[in-house]
């Protein structure tokens, strides 16, 4: 079987028969892969904790018929030790995990926008840069983002306006002014609008406020509507309220 390096962020584990795991990892140069860990659940696994969650490794793979074997996996970044030790980096590490495997449905594309961005966001986790749902929400959003889901936030999408801004239709794909006002539309403040735009840009400095669960509704919503699916640690997400 033909072999490939890369360096990969593991996002989800699955059990697979009664010792061996199924590693779902983002990589930098191979996009997402799925790749079985042989002897991963034994207590003296050679794999050790390399291959849980949040990890960083620099692997040896095997290119396999249906999935690939790892056969090497030497760790290059252990995020998982500081992000589990906080239960708000966990969780909001669980839901840039999980976006991130849900967008990316096709194995073996490289996908280094993303690599990007859930690197950087798992080290500032880590390092307790920002307050974890900072993190996490504009990781959704710049991640829904790169996927061509962009909120419109600074102007009517109906008719243009930028001033005015009233309220945020999910359906329509952002902001709506007073007279445009459409069913299902939330009503946002200045202060909402400001908070979504500094979090889909990544502008820390602003988004240093607290937590709004309006806004914290929306993004849930942006990211289910969009995907057409529900995402399980989203719901966790509500831990601030
Ligand atoms: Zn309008």
């Amino acid at each position: 079987m033909p072999l490939y390096s890369d360096e990969g962020i593991v996002l989800r584990t699955t059990k697979l028969g009664e010792a061996d795991r199924i590693i779902t990892l983002l990589t930098r140069e191979h996009g997402k892969v799925r790749a079985v860990a042989s002897g991963a659940r034994r207590v003296k696994s050679h794999f050790g904790a390399r291959l849980e969650p949040f990890m960083r490794d620099s692997i040896l793979c095997a290119t396999g018929r249906s999935l690939d074997h790892i056969s090497q996996a030497v760790c290059i970044g252990a995020y998982a030790r500081a992000i589990s030790a906080d239960y708000k980096s966990y969780l909001a590490a669980s839901v840039i995990c999980e976006i991130t495997d849900k967008i990316l449905d096709t194995e073996h594309e490289p996908a280094p926008a993303y690599y990007q961005l859930l690197l950087g966001a798992l080290i500032a986790l880590a390092r307790r840069r920002h307050q974890p749902w900072q993190i996490g929400e504009s990781y959704v959003l710049r991640a829904m983002a790169i996927a061509g889901w962009r909120p419109h936030l600074s102007s009517c999408v109906v008719c243009g306006k930028t001033d005015g801004l009233t309220s945020f239709s999910v359906h329509l794909g952002g902001a709506l002014c007073r007279s445009d006002h459409a069913a299902g539309a939330v009503g946002l403040t200045e202060t909402q609008f400001a908070q979504l735009r500094a979090l889909s840009l990544g502008d820390w400095d602003w988004c240093g406020g607290r937590r709004d669960a309006c806004v914290a509704a929306l993004v849930e919503e942006w990211a289910q509507y969009y995907l057409e699916r529900p995402l399980r640690s989203l719901r966790l997400l509500d831990y601030e309220t």
